[in-house]
């Protein structure tokens, strides 16, 4: 695919065309979607995946001695197989999503591994799913939470993030990508400093898997999660990706069907894994539809979806530094996936809000991340989230919408 962001590139039409709700009007306009960092749209390949599973074989999994539940086992393992592939390989645990596979760290893992007086090291960054399971299992555990600041642009730099690191870290927890500023954090190198002082890693990547090719062995860390439906696939699933040791090493989380080995009233056994911490009857169309996801990414290359992304991503800073009033917040030299932005007088929610009236789709409040617009002196923000599919045009037309809303609003 060409990198160039117009959409007269012939690829990128067929693209946009085989994702159906981009042809949607919205208040008599066609719909410009800027919001991918909370979810993206579904290609009709993810659709028609869903739908088959729905339609021709909806059995359960594991259990079943007929073909429709053969059928869906295949379907579930398959989609397993080359999603771990897209990541580089690795076991897949399959959860809800990001916020779910923390949560099973901080219950199996955390619960294990952490006591009084450990310390689990987050950034400044972090989205609240990376902060709230492990306030808890502090409480739980008497262990404390370490923040590794940003600098005033919103980067954060490997010096703040190691001198953070203490003789009692246990866990680094960290994004590789900030959902509320963009900021793309050294991740490899953070997570290679902390292994070699021993220190457990998890990297959220919620905001990685839809903007960069993602090799979680590359990256080094211990524990890698993300969400499917930020990178095309339905809400509902997403996953953890660990070693078989790690994995091993650890507590079921939740127990029930599936999870189990054998059961009596005396004593349970447990599954291997990943099946260990997959209890109960999974989203088994939600993963099928994540294999079609990580499929159709596959076909169109991460590469050139970064490529396109990073044209796209300067363009629209460069259209909103030319706004009068417009002030950008963060200003990472690394950005992936998003642009926060304030206009002077005017609330961020009035902001989206009237550019939803020109059909333009973007997100206001605190993006589920208020220490880091605390810590740049705001409680809200504007955010322009583009994805590798949209067009110049319509970042053009963005731009003149927010012309527009300063003018109506005075
Ligand atoms: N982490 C980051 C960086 C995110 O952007 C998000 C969602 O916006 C999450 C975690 C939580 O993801 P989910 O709600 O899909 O579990």
């Amino acid at each position: 695919m060409s990198h160039a962001p117009a959409s007269s590139c012939p690829e990128l039409h067929a693209i946009r065309a085989g994702i159906p709700a981009l042809s949607r009007r919205v208040h008599d306009k066609p719909l410009i979607y800027l919001d991918n960092a909370a979810t993206t749209p579904r290609p009709q390949a993810v659709i028609d995946a869903v739908l088959a599973y729905e339609s021709t074989f909806p059995a359960n999994v594991h259990r079943g001695v007929h073909t429709l539940s053969g059928e869906a086992t295949h379907a579930y393992e398959d989609a397993r197989r080359r999603i771990a592939a897209f990541f580089g390989g690795g076991e897949l645990v399959f959860t809800r999503g990001t916020t779910e596979a923390i949560n099973l760290i901080a219950s199996s893992w955390g619960e294990a591994a952490l006591g009084e007086g450990d310390e689990i090291l987050i950034s400044a960054l972090e989205h609240h799913a990376n902060i709230v399971p492990w306030q808890l299992l502090c409480e739980r555990r008497g262990c404390h939470l370490r923040i590794a600041d940003v600098d005033d642009t919103g980067a954060l730099r490997l010096d703040a993030a190691t001198a953070a690191m203490t003789d009692r870290t246990r866990l680094l927890a960290m994004t590789g990508v900030s959902n509320a500023l963009g900021t793309v954090t050294p991740i490899t190198e953070i997570c290679r400093t902390a292994r070699a002082r021993g220190i457990t890693t998890l990297v959220d990547g919620a905001q990685m898997t839809p903007h960069m090719p993602v090799d979680v062995a590359a990256i080094g860390c211990d524990f890698f999660v993300f969400s499917g439906h930020k990178m095309y696939a339905p809400t509902g699933i997403g996953g953890l990706v660990s070693s078989k040791a790690m994995l091993d090493s650890m507590p079921p989380w939740q127990g029930g069907g599936d999870m189990i080995r054998t059961v009596s009233f005396a004593e349970s056994t447990w599954n291997d894994v990943p099946w260990k911490f997959e209890a109960g009857t999974p989203n088994i169309g939600g993963a099928i539809g994540l294999g079609a996801a990580v499929d159709w990414l596959s076909t169109i290359g991460m590469d050139n979806l970064a490529n396109r992304e990073a044209a796209l991503l300067g363009d629209m800073v460069s259209r909103l530094e030319s706004i009068d009033r417009v002030q950008i917040v963060g200003t990472p030299t690394q950005r992936a996936g998003a642009i926060s932005f304030v206009i002077e007088g005017m609330h961020p929610a009035d902001v989206g809000a009237m550019l939803d009236r020109h059909g333009v789709a973007i997100r206001a409040g605190h993006h589920c991340a208020q220490p880091i617009l605390e810590r740049l002196g705001h409680s809200a923000t504007a955010r322009i989230a583009p994805a590798f599919y949209n067009t110049s045009e319509e970042l053009e037309a963005t731009e003149v919408a927010i012309r527009r809303v300063i003018d109506v609003f005075g």
